[in-house]
């Protein structure tokens, strides 16, 4: 599951777990909780790095959509063996 802004159409959609962002930004920062949505999708959207980072260590099974897929090959791969 995904949370997000679909109305805000440069933000990143976070990963949701338990009630918290994977990312922790939720419980943690000022998001405005208000216009998050869950969602299914990445609904086009970048997946938020921390939570990609956090998600790898955690090795949750969240079923992925083709744009998280993507992203993450084309980053997290690349951050991580980079250090
Ligand atoms: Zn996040």
């Amino acid at each position: 599951m995904f949370i997000l802004n679909p109305n805000k159409r440069e933000s990143v959609a976070h990963l949701w777990l338990n009630g918290d962002t994977v990312c922790k930004l939720y419980s943690t920062s000022k998001m405005r909780k208000k216009k998050l949505k869950l969602s299914e999708t990445t609904q086009g959207k970048k997946v938020c790095h921390m939570c990609q980072i956090n998600n790898k260590k955690l090795k949750v099974p969240f079923v992925f959509d083709k744009e998280y897929e993507d992203d993450k090959n084309n980053y997290v791969s690349k951050f991580l063996t980079e250090g």
